[in-house]
């Protein structure tokens, strides 16, 4: 498998190389056969060539099997039309990668994650009220008068119908139990034809259980009765949302596992962002764009039909519930006093142990 590793900015590099790190260890461990090309992005490419991110990363991105991505510093970019690209947004398009995954468990050890905790939620990427606003000409929100501002929510059937098959073909491994969030009594257009669509497509997986759900209601009773969903399908904003409360119920966002996946293409997302608070000083926790790398090499697994980098997927996950549970091999954010470097080294050792 080809990668490419975009390492961002700020703690980006440092937990980019905690994660080569990990994945260099399961590459030899499991026999892999990965390769890696870095590409330099974010402030560092912008000082250099005067844009956060290349046409050629670009291109380096199609063409790798997969993509890793350290999280950048959007705030301190300089606007668009300077050389300020949203490199994260970008690759999404380019890629279409349209379904973003988001993964949290229980994790044992870890002060707060909640028990019973197991979803996986499958946020639709590219619509909503996140849409693309080019393809409105800027319109996707604007104002009419000085006193009133409107926002677009864009929902079409078949973005509908393909988030929808990515999140019941997941629930058919995990726990055949797919529950789409919306509010369709309220808005009554855009989720109506978002439910509806997938309640065209559910017909084909008599396997999967399909439910619904209000989003209010879904965000007290995933905090509430955690252990009572599976898969959770949502539109963009209430995926995002969503996300973020899943995470906390895990244990906090340093735990939070993202991959963005297309028909083709998939790129692996820290679930945090670029943390400039704490960057250059070694203490940043990897875990998130290493567990997010696992979800590639299953993803790639799965596509291949290669079980070894569903194994090492799976080993990799395991390793870091192992080195979490122990506060002396954590990183601060989860209450430990473990380096970034000293907690990839751990994973790594028991990523070798599991074999
Ligand atoms: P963004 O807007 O880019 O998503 P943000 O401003 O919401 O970012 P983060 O960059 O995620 O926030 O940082 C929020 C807080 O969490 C900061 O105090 C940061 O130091 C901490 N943090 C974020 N990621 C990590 C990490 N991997 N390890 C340790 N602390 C982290």
């Amino acid at each position: 498998m080809r990668i490419a590793l975009l390492p961002g900015d700020d703690i980006g590099p440092e937990i980019s190389a905690a994660t080569r790190h990990v994945l260099d260890t399961a590459d030899q461990a499991f026999a892999l056969g990965l390769t890696f090309d870095e590409h330099e992005v974010g402030m560092a490419s912008y000082r250099r060539i005067g844009t956060t991110l290349s046409p050629e990363v670009v291109e380096a991105c199609v063409e790798a099997d997969g993509v890793i991505l350290g999280p950048g510093g959007m705030s301190a970019y300089p606007p668009v039309s300077e050389g300020g690209i949203n490199i994260p947004g970008t690759i999404r398009k380019r890629l279409d990668l349209y379904a973003n995954l988001r993964p949290s468990r229980h994790r044992p050890g870890v002060p707060l994650s909640r028990e019973g905790l197991d979803v996986l939620i499958v946020r639709e990427n590219t619509q909503g009220f996140y849409a693309d606003r080019s393809l409105f000409e800027g319109y996707g929100e604007f104002r009419p008068t000085s006193e009133t501002a409107l926002s677009l929510r864009v929902i079409t059937a078949e973005a509908s119908r393909r988030i929808a098959k990515v999140a019941f073909e997941h629930a058919r491994q995990r726990r055949g139990s797919v529950t789409m969030v919306g509010k369709r009594h309220v808005m009554q257009v855009t989720d109506g034809l978002f439910m509806a669509a997938v309640s065209e497509v559910a017909a084909a997986y008599p396997d999967v259980r399909l439910h619904e759900m209000d989003i209010d209601a879904m965000a007290a009773d995933l905090y509430l009765r955690p252990a009572k969903f599976d898969v959770i399908l949502t539109t963009n904003m209430f995926g995002d949302i969503l996300s973020n409360e899943a995470a906390a119920l895990a244990g906090g966002l340093g735990l939070a596992g993202a991959l963005n996946v297309g028909d083709d293409h998939a790129a692996a997302n820290a679930g945090h962002g670029s943390a400039p608070d704490i960057a250059g000083q070694g203490i940043a926790n990897p875990a998130s764009l290493i567990i997010s790398s696992a979800l590639l090499l299953a993803w790639w697994g799965d596509r291949t039909g290669n079980s070894a980098y569903s194994s090492a997927a799976r080993a990799i996950e395991s390793a870091v519930d192992t080195v979490i549970v122990d506060s002396g091999t954590r990183t601060r954010d989860l209450g430990g006093s473990a380096t970034t470097d000293r907690f990839a080294s751990e994973v790594a050792e028991a990523v070798v142990a599991s074999r």
